[in-house]
């Protein structure tokens, strides 16, 4: 068996290509440009290439897009300060603080995320948007998950009834994939680092997420025959700019039914989703209904 490959370049054009009708509905019907600001702490070079590639998609698609480059020493009521100045700009849309944050403000993250208007965290991860998410409300809800699960329903993969099998239990994949499941009535089981005897439980999986931050780590004898596979993994080759999955593509594609590559696959996604929920904070502040995914 050779796995179909969830190609993210296809999906996030296809999503891109609905989104531009609806940026197009903006501006002629409402006379709004979106907007959405980057705020990115310190010179993380992997960050610095996240953000780059945002910027340009967003300029790509002629929506306004500014990058607030901040030094890794503020402080954070200095950095609070900053998120609330963009929560009262009324011409920003979606504030998005890209993360890691630098060592001294990582106690802090959940604070700081949280100090962004819920209408404007395109990101979705600030507690009230988590919060809604985990009651089972999908507003404003984290790209990649958010993206991750799209994917799956647009290449007509049911989620229902599955048992979907998630590794990792960050606030910014793992929880809310989990939460993005149940409500698609996935059964749904989360393993971790403490996980004992993590392939029994892959094993069972007809639908594995993985999302470590360990390059090859899932390989073929822990993965179920016709499994769908989603890997978020994105880890840099040291010393060069490709990058790495956590799942071993080669020996899994040979059991998976389904496969999202890295490159190509879900980090594309998560970039279209950016631009989907700076739409859709756009509907919140504006109290507008329009539909973004028309074409799905
Ligand atoms: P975190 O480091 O925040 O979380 C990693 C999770 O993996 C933790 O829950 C950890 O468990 C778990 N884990 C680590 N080692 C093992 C192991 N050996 N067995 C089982 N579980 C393990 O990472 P993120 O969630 O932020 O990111 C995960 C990956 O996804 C990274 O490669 C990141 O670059 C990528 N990513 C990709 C995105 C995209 O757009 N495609 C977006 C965001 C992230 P524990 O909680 O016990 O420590």
């Amino acid at each position: 068996m050779t796995a179909e490959i969830l190609d993210g370049k296809f999906y996030s054009e296809k999503i891109k290509n609905s989104l531009m009708k609806s940026i197009d509905t903006l501006k002629t019907t409402y006379n709004v440009t979106p907007k959405l600001v980057v705020v990115i702490v310190g010179e993380d070079e992997a960050s610095k290439i996240y953000v780059a590639n945002k910027h340009k998609t967003c300029l790509n698609l002629n929506i306004d897009s500014d990058i607030v480059q901040l030094d890794a020493n503020i402080s954070k009521e200095e950095l609070i300060s900053e998120i609330e100045k963009l929560n009262n700009d009324p011409n920003v849309n979606g504030i998005l603080i890209q993360l890691p944050l630098p060592q001294n403000l990582r106690k802090d993250e959940i604070e700081i995320l949280s100090a962004i208007d819920p209408i404007k965290d395109v990101d979705g991860f600030s507690a009230i948007n988590i919060g809604k998410l985990e009651l089972g409300v999908e507003n404003l809800v984290p790209c990649t998950p958010y993206g991750c699960v799209k994917m799956l329903e647009y290449a007509g993969i049911e989620i229902e009834g599955k048992h979907a099998v998630v590794i990792g239990r960050s606030n910014i994949v793992g929880r809310p994939m989990y939460n993005l499941l149940l409500a698609r009535n996935a059964t749904v089981t989360i393993c971790h680092s403490k996980t004992k005897n993590l392939a029994e439980f892959t094993k069972q999986a007809d639908i594995l997420v993985v999302a470590i931050g360990k390059p090859n780590f899932v390989t073929k004898d822990m993965v179920k025959k016709g499994a769908v596979v989603i890997d978020v993994g994105i880890n840099r080759v040291p010393g060069t700019r490709k990058i790495n999955g956590d799942v071993d593509f080669e020996s899994v594609k040979e059991v998976a039914s389904h496969i999202t590559p890295v490159p190509g696959g879900v980090g594309l996604i998560t970039i279209a989703m950016l631009i989907h929920n700076t739409l859709k904070a756009i509907c919140l502040q504006k109290n507008i209904d329009i539909p973004l995914l028309q074409d799905y």
